[in-house]
């Protein structure tokens, strides 16, 4: 479903993404760990659209459709979703407002009539109670002075009501504590089903304890160096990233 072939990136001159090779099934969830510095938040990024990248060579095709051709909006209307690693804080933006614009947004690329009031309301309250999300929470300004684990919450609960087909998650452990974790894991995996599939992006094999993968992949120096079962992140927690340098390519 989605097939990432030769992808070379780079930022300002310097090679971030070297020839990378992923693919990733229907149904499927894979995870990429790696040490820092090594371009899984890049990818995450070039995947879902983010500017100011250079992408030299390569393509990224989601159900043969190449995205690299697509804004991001229009990446995102298909399907794809990127839970961030360091969510931003919008100022002046009522969450709760956020949240009806995406989804009307995303309805409209479909050309579906917008949701009523009543019908977003229940929506979002009932998909925030799963979240342990509080309605206070969302009568507040988007992220703002939210901790790191109610942030990561926040990126699940936008998952949760938009349904992507291709879910990429960067690091949303980074920051939990273990019952955040938990709440963030059960979230994710009440989405998987076998039409959807994620990229679990993290350092640490503890939330794939939670979120069991299929399929792990190693990354180093913008490529991926390594594939295997979920054997190989119990692997990796034993010897360490130490075999792969964490320079840059
Ligand atoms: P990871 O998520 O695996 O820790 P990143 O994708 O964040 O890695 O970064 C990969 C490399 O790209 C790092 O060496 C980082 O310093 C560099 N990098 C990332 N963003 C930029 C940028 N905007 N400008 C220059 N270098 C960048
Ligand atoms: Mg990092
Ligand atoms: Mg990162």
């Amino acid at each position: 479903m989605i097939e990432i072939k030769n992808l070379v990136v780079e930022i300002e001159g310097n090679r971030i993404l070297n020839g990378l090779d992923l693919t990733v099934a229907d149904g499927e969830v894979a995870a990429i760990m790696g040490p820092n510095g090594s371009g899984k938040s890049t990818l995450s990024y070039v995947i879902a659209g983010k500017e100011d990248y250079e992408v030299l060579d390569g393509e990224i095709l989601l159900d043969g459709e190449n995205l690299l051709e697509l804004e991001a909006y229009e990446r995102a209307s298909k399907g794809v979703f990127l839970a961030f690693q360091y969510p931003l804080e919008i100022p002046g933006v009522a969450t709760m407002s956020f949240l009806k614009a995406i989804l009307n947004a995303q309805r409209k690329a479909r050309e579906e009539e917008e949701l009523t009031t009543p019908d977003f309301l229940r929506l979002v309250r009932g998909a925030a109670e799963k979240l342990e999300i509080n309605q206070e929470m969302l009568k507040r300004a988007l992220n703002v002075g939210f901790s790191g684990g109610e942030k990561k919450r926040m990126e699940i609960l936008q998952m949760a009501l938009l349904q992507p087909k291709f879910c990429i998650l960067d690091e949303t452990d980074s920051g939990l504590d273990i019952d955040a974790l938990r709440i963030v894991s059960e979230g994710v995996n009440a989405l998987r089903d076998e039409k959807r599939a994620f990229l679990v992006i993290t350092h640490y094999q503890r939330l794939l304890n939670h979120i069991v993968p299929d399929t792990v992949h190693v990354m180093s120096k913008g490529r991926i160096v390594r594939s295997g079962g979920k054997e190989l992140a119990l692997e990796l927690e034993a010897s360490g990233y130490a075999e792969y340098s964490t320079e840059a390519a």
